[in-house]
């Protein structure tokens, strides 16, 4: 039940509304976005107004800021390849994190959620605008550096939270986290998008060749348009539901609510100490809800997340990390069900473990 599903920063059920705008895109209206005659034409059309409305879900000046890619791991891949002189922040997604160490990027240092420097001389400032495995939140513009581009990976705030890419040089989203199609993504660029990274073809500008996946872009442009037209209301649906899942779970003794002063309100990281969390992520399967152990990303891993590992979470708070994050579809009801159910399973466990 969809009610049930609290993974959304792992990615959202697509909006009945932008799977309609997209079917004719997956029929009749098939044409490539760059062939002159009218099946093209239609399509060209329908990927500008989906540039318009990313423009505008971002707060950007123009449309022509807006490059379509396959997604914010693609987009970060092209940041990375273009500045050689980069620095990330240690919170960021493995698009961005482990790009950095292959191409020997350098991380920043941070003492717990706050980051600090560079002290060196670098190109490129790469700071996230919410964290995907705890929620917590930062203002990139706070990081620009002298000299040196500004990029944020604002993949879990678009569509989500009001953002303005107005401070930026660079940003790099996904449709897949604001109920839009997954394998769509855009990178903003103020000025110039970087060098291209896929060459061999006219589309993007130059800067991106391949031929457009028009039923996705369509379907990121629609998710766009009611991401901001509904933004009170998601937020609100996020606020009350993580008041509700805190609200079961008041009083649960030796549970850190991680992220934060101000963590991003859809995403919900708990640390229960001494339970592990991959058992309540089963167990929550088990009553029909979904909820992730850490960052989808990693969650097939055993190892510590290098977001965990740069906080210094002592390991048997990390064990029993859990992520709940929220959507569009979730009710403040099913929350505090998950909530009551997290409680349960947390104070079996720890029973068992006691006796
Ligand atoms: N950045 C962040 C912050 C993310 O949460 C994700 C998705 N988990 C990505 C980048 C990568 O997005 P995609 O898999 O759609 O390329």
């Amino acid at each position: 039940m969809i009610e049930r599903y609290f993974d959304n920063a792992a990615t959202t059920p697509v909006d009945p509304r932008v799977r309609e705008e997209m079917l004719p895109f997956l029929g009749e209206a098939f044409g490539n976005a760059n062939s002159l005659h009218e099946p093209g034409r239609r399509a060209r059309a329908a990927v500008e107004l989906a540039r318009e409305r990313v423009a505008r879900l971002l707060g950007a000046e123009d449309p022509s800021q807006i490059v379509f890619v396959s997604g914010a791991t693609e987009a970060n891949n092209w940041i990375l390849n273009a500045f050689p002189k980069a620095a990330i922040s240690p919170f960021e997604h493995s698009s961005l994190f482990d790009t950095a160490r292959a191409l020997g990027r350098a991380v920043l240092p941070n003492e717990g959620l706050k980051l600090l420097g560079p002290p060196w001389p670098v190109d490129l400032v790469s700071v996230m605008a919410v964290n995907n495995e705890i929620g917590a939140r930062w203002d990139a513009s706070k990081h620009r550096h002298p000299g040196a581009s500004l990029h944020s990976d604002i993949t879990q705030a678009a569509g989500k939270l009001p953002v303005s890419v107005a401070p930026l040089d660079f940003a790099s989203l996904s449709g897949h986290k604001f109920h839009g199609p997954k394998g769509i993504g855009a990178l903003y660029s103020r000025e110039s998008p970087p060098p291209p990274m896929l060459l061999g073809g006219e589309q993007e500008g130059g800067f991106r060749a391949g031929t457009l996946n028009v039923p996705a872009i369509v379907g990121m442009g629609a998710a766009a348009q009611i991401a901001l037209d509904e933004m009170d209301n998601d937020l609100q649906t996020a606020q009350a539901c993580r008041a509700a899942v805190l609200g079961a779970l008041e009083g649960c003794t030796e549970m850190r609510v991680n992220g934060g002063e101000s963590p991003s309100p859809y995403i919900l990281s708990l640390s229960f100490r001494g339970v592990v969390g991959e058992t309540l992520v089963i167990e929550a399967d088990q009553a029909g809800f979904a909820i992730s152990s850490g960052a989808a990303c990693s969650s097939r891993s055993t190892e510590p997340s290098h977001v965990m590992t740069a906080l210094g979470i002592e390991p048997d708070w990390l064990k029993g990390t859990v992520r709940i994050s929220f959507g569009r579809y979730n009710k403040e009801s099913s929350s505090s069900e998950l909530g009551l159910s997290l409680r349960r399973s947390v104070e079996r466990l720890r029973a068992m473990r006691a006796s």
